[in-house]
Order: C-alpha cells, then sequence, then structure tokens
C-alpha cells in the first residue's frame, strides 16, 4: 500500500521549524479553517470541511514543537487542559455518538490535535478517518450561516466551560 504522504526532505524542513504555517501568530481565517478561539498554550479552530460535524483542529501557540518531549510537563500538562475543554465544548456544540482524538504530525510536524466527532452514519463510522490519500476524502461545506451557528456555539459552549 502506497499512500501518498509529506517528502520525507520537505518533512525535515518542517520539522525543525522551516517555513512551519503553524507556528503563531495564524490568520483567523484561511481556506481550511476558522479560529474559534485562543485558549491557554493553543489555538481552537473548526475545519471547513465538515464531513464531521464538528471537526477542529487545536495548535500549540507556544513555539515550534513537534512531540511532547519538547515541552516542559507544565507546558504539557496546559496543552493536555486545553484539550478537555475544546473537547468538552465541541461535545456540548454537536452531541456525537464518539470523539476521536489524533494527533499524528505526518503532514505538518508542529504539534495538534485533531478533535473528530463521529457519528453513527458518518462515511467511516468504526474506523480511522484517513483511510485514503487526504484528496480522495469527502469534503462536506456547511451553508455560510450554519457554519457560523457552529463556530458561535462552539464559542459559547467553552466560555460557559471554562466559568465552571
Ligand atoms: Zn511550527
Amino acid at each position: 500500500l502506497k499512500v501518498v504522504g509529506v517528502d520525507f526532505n520537505e518533512w525535515s524542513e518542517l520539522r525543525v521549524g522551516t517555513g512551519c504555517a503553524f507556528d503563531a501568530p495564524r490568520p483567523e481565517s484561511t481556506i481550511e479553517w476558522d479560529m474559534v478561539a485562543p485558549l491557554s498554550v493553543s489555538t481552537l479552530y473548526l475545519f471547513k470541511n465538515q464531513t464531521y460535524r464538528g471537526h477542529c483542529l487545536l495548535i500549540l501557540d507556544l513555539r515550534h514543537a513537534t512531540r511532547p518531549h519538547e515541552l516542559s510537563t507544565a507546558e504539557w500538562l496546559q496543552f493536555c487542559g486545553d484539550l478537555h475543554a475544546a473537547e468538552n465544548a465541541i461535545t456540548s456544540a454537536v452531541d456525537p455518538d464518539h470523539i476521536n482524538i489524533a494527533a499524528l504530525g505526518n503532514v505538518m510536524p508542529h504539534l495538534h490535535w485533531h478533535i473528530i466527532p463521529r457519528y453513527r452514519d458518518d462515511p467511516r463510522w468504526g474506523a480511522p478517518i484517513w483511510l485514503t490519500n487526504a484528496a480522495e476524502m469527502p469534503d462536506t461545506k456547511l451553508a455560510a450561516n450554519e457554519h457560523h451557528r457552529l463556530l458561535q456555539s462552539l464559542r459559547r459552549a467553552l466560555a460557559s466551560s471554562s466559568r465552571q
């Protein structure tokens, strides 16, 4: 099985932080995502591809780092606290059947988590979402007002969980 990934030399440049698009500051909105909110050491983004409704990305803001050992324990725990808050907010905003949390770094070697709500009727239920090359994956866009409502409900859910 030949899965198309990133060329090792290109990945190695990103690995050391050369031209890393995940380094802060990042644009609030790109063709891929919209910012939900900044958290303590990371920022939460909502993907524009909403095949998995509520699919978000939580990217480390502190500095360029690829693996957990590159952070201090305190930094790692803060990042985990952000993940917990984000998963909590996503659960309350979209009420999925399950949630996958994935940190791979095969394409972007900068610490980030995919937080992927899963539904019994989604295209890959029972399996990881990445079974094929990214270009072959379903791309589902919400109507602009629906996308905006989802962003707002995630922001409300984050704000209410941080008050607890
Ligand atoms: Zn980076």
